[in-house]
């Protein structure tokens, strides 16, 4: 423990946002950042607790080792402190910016205000970056086994990361046009700058992982491997099944992000662009917020989003306890900056859409949203009466994901579970043969840190199949 009293010496300072009406109108990153000194006093809140619930399971699905990292970044050994971090952490510049932080959640401080692990582990990264203290690790030993990993979201780059480490000659096969996954197209630059995500592929390339995108993995394909690893994510979105949902101008989440994504990297006008439009945003969870934040940057008139559930509590409820994840009401950066613009939270709870109604040109014009109640058998059905019209010309469905896509299904002749996700063998992440599967393809939709993890753990089964044990 570096300082005996930081907790009660300082309070919890995190990464400043920029301004909403600033931020909300480019696609540069959320935040600006803290001295080295103000971080180095933040590290020193942490009381290296003797049972330390950040890194347990309620806190980090990597068990990174937070306090020891903290002592040493509170000490100025920064140097050690990256090794300690990268230890258990695949990729902390990933999750150092889109984590929701289970750690601090379930911090012993969270009732006096966490301990601002994330925004530790971003500054450890990033400096050890700056330092050019990060470098490619290149196996001295390779074992002449070859793997293919299908998909480059965080699940498959945690798998290649280590099965590369471990000596295996890895390929990772994408089938869009840049590897990342959902890190590159899903979520948006200002959460996630994309050089941030061609910097960690620039590394894994030179430490001898291969890269082959727009190329869309099949059986055929993976059977010239000594092993494959299925980490095509959950790419089966859930739709609205309303009347009207196929008129032009209804389109589902991640199409939406995909094509601001590479308007932004681009600077050419989007695919599917929101300047000038009425929205609706159909989900009020994450991608719901990350599409209302992206809308409000490409110029729309205003947007509205929907969410079929009632509006979470604001303070934790006795069935929800610390260290729990706190089930509780959010409020994102998209739809702050939403309520500066428009004056109040885009959010309607408790509403869904009942029809999308086509203009004269055959393209969306209005949608008819009602209000819902919950029926004896738990369902949300609409209230009848409770019908408006809103003008829209654009809707954007985040309302979930329902497992693996059709495609993989078939490319693979999978055996779905009840969710949608590919079988396994008891739950390990064996699916049978030479095929294994890791992340959302596996868990059903997850978490960035919870599909490393999740990669990780098929990285090491994949070592024992190929090697007999495994030291990972
Ligand atoms: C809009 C959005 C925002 C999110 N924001 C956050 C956040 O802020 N924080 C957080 O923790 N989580 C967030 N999530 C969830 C998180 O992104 C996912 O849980 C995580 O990316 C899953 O990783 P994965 O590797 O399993 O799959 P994915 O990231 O989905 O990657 C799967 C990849 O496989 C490729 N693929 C599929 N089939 C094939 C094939 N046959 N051949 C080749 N390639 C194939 C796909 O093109 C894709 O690139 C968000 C999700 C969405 C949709
Ligand atoms: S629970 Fe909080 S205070 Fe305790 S060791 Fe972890 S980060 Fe530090």
């Amino acid at each position: 423990m570096g300082k005996q009293t930081g907790f009660l010496e300082y309070e919890r300072l995190e990464e400043p946002f920029r301004p909403e009406a600033e931020r909300s109108r480019d696609f540069e990153y959320l935040h600006t950042s803290l001295t080295n000194e103000q971080r180095a006093e933040q590290a020193a809140r942490c009381m290296n607790c003797g049972v330390p619930y950040c890194q347990s399971n309620y806190g980090c699905p990597l068990h990174n080792l937070i306090p020891e990292w903290n002592d040493l970044l509170y000490r100025g050994e920064i140097e050690q402190a990256i090794l300690r971090l990268t230890k258990t952490a695949s990729f902390p510049e990933f999750t150092g910016r889109v984590c929701p932080a289970l750690c601090e959640k379930a911090c012993m401080l969270a009732e006096r205000g966490s301990v601002t692990t994330r925004d530790d582990e971003l500054y450890l990264i990033e400096e050890g970056f700056r330092r050019g203290l990060v470098q490619p690790r290149i196996p001295s030993v390779r074992t002449g086994k070859r793997v293919a990993v299908v998909g480059s979201g965080p699940s498959g780059l945690a798998v290649a990361d280590l099965l590369n480490r471990r000596g295996h000659s890895v390929t990772v096969y994408e089938r869009n046009d840049r590897p990342g996954g959902l890190l590159q197209y899903g979520i948006p630059n200002m959460k996630l700058p994309k050089e941030i995500v061609a910097r960690r592929i620039r590394l894994m390339e030179a430490e001898g992982v291969s890269f082959v995108t727009n190329t869309a993995a099949t059986r055929e394909i993976v059977d010239n491997y000594d092993a494959a690893v299925l980490c095509g994510g959950a790419g089966k979105p859930r739709g609205l099944n309303v009347p009207g949902d196929d008129t032009p101008g209804v389109h589902f989440a991640v199409e939406y992000l995909t094509s601001a994504t590479k308007s932004v990297m681009s600077g050419e006008a989007p695919a599917i662009d929101a300047k000038g439009k009425h929205v609706i945003v159909v989900g009020g969870g994450d991608t719901g917020n990350d599409c209302v934040g992206t809308v409000l940057r490409q110029g729309c008139v205003d947007v509205t989003e929907l969410e079929l559930m009632p509006a979470a509590p604001t303070e934790r409820t006795p069935d929800n306890p610390w260290p729990e994840w706190p089930r509780t009401l959010r409020t994102d950066y998209g739809q702050l900056e939403a309520a500066e613009r428009q004056g109040s939270d885009p959010r309607l709870f408790l509403t869904t859409v009942k029809r999308c109604i086509p203009g004269p040109d055959g393209r969306l014009a209005q949608v008819e949203i009602a209000s819902v109640a919950r029926t004896p058998q738990g369902r949300f059905e609409p209230v009848e009466g409770t019908e408006r019209v809103l003008p829209c010309e654009l809707l954007l469905i985040a309302a979930g994901f329902l497992g693996c896509d059709a495609k993989n299904v078939e490319a693979f002749d999978l055996a779905l579970t009840p969710r949608g996700s590919a079988a396994t063998e008891n739950g390990s992440h064996h699916i049978g043969g030479k095929l294994f599967t890791a992340g959302d393809f596996r868990t059903g939709q997850s978490l960035v840190v919870r599909a490393i993890a999740d990669g990780k753990a098929a990285a090491k089964e994949v070592d024992e199949y190929l090697m007999g044990s495994s030291p990972l």
